[in-house]
């Protein structure tokens, strides 16, 4: 009798995380107001040179994320102007926890209730309006580290952690690295070969019908490089040379 009634209450609770899921899914690609996502930037390594830039950081630094997904929107046409609004808060305390690069499923579920436990904490800020996407922005000294950790931008429970370089001079640089992230969130799929970070053809490329087809001027968001020869990729320096391609339309729902 007991068992029966624990394995109806664990699978009680299952559906109401799987419904919570289809929920948030379905409101963050429904496109009929603007999506709000909350940007948390953080010190990513503790140092005296990223704290100076987080004070330094203000909405404006953020405007052209905005203006990505409004000219990408429109181009798909989209009714609403500005699909996405970007609400930048104070930096805050506390780092969400760590994925270990060696981590298997079992450490990466544990990892994901971890960090929707931290981000339901952290991004409760007093007098502000919450925001229905969370992103983490840990900034980094590029002096310190050659190359950012990687990101995770994560659908279920709508978080991602970003890691960025905390130099104005790759402002347009870690604009792009959001945006691909906050289209993890609402679905979308990585476009590049995960062994060589290279973009995948055809659907990795902005213009891929072009003749001749290197170099490509412009990146997919989900491949965030662009083709320059067969053997070469490099990243465009701003949003202005990014474009969101069909298939990520789909998967974000912008087309059907
Ligand atoms: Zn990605």
């Amino acid at each position: 009798m007991w068992k029966t009634v624990r394995i109806f209450l664990l699978l009680l609770v299952l559906l109401a995380v799987a419904l919570h899921s289809w929920l948030d899914a379905r409101a963050t690609q429904s496109w009929q107001e603007p999506l709000w996502v909350g940007l948390f930037p953080l010190n990513g390594d503790g140092s005296a040179l990223t704290q100076q830039y987080l004070a330094a950081l203000n909405a404006r630094d953020f405007a052209a994320i905005e203006d990505f997904f409004a000219r990408e929107g429109k181009r798909f046409g989209l009714k609403l102007e500005q699909p996405v609004h970007v609400e930048l808060y104070p930096p805050g305390p506390k780092l969400p926890p760590a994925l270990d690069p060696g981590a298997g499923p079992l450490g990466i579920a544990w990892w994901s209730l971890k960090l929707r436990w931290f981000a339901a904490h952290a991004a409760e800020v007093p007098g502000r309006a919450p925001s229905r996407i969370r992103l983490f922005l840990l900034y980094h000294d590029p002096a310190t580290l050659e190359h950012a950790p990687d990101s995770h931008g994560l659908q279920k429970g709508l978080i991602g952690v970003v890691h960025l370089f905390a130099d104005p001079s790759m402002a347009g640089s870690n604009g792009i690295v959001i945006a691909h992230e906050l289209l993890h969130t609402v679905g979308a799929s990585d476009k590049y070969d995960l062994g060589s970070g290279a973009p995948r053809f055809p659907l990795g490329y902005a213009d891929r019908d072009q003749q001749p087809l290197y170099p490509q001027e412009r990146a997919e968001i989900m491949a965030g490089r662009r083709a320059v020869s067969a053997y070469q990729s490099d990243m465009p320096r701003t949003l202005a040379s990014v474009v969101v391609g069909p298939e990520t339309a789909l998967e974000i729902r912008w087309t059907h």
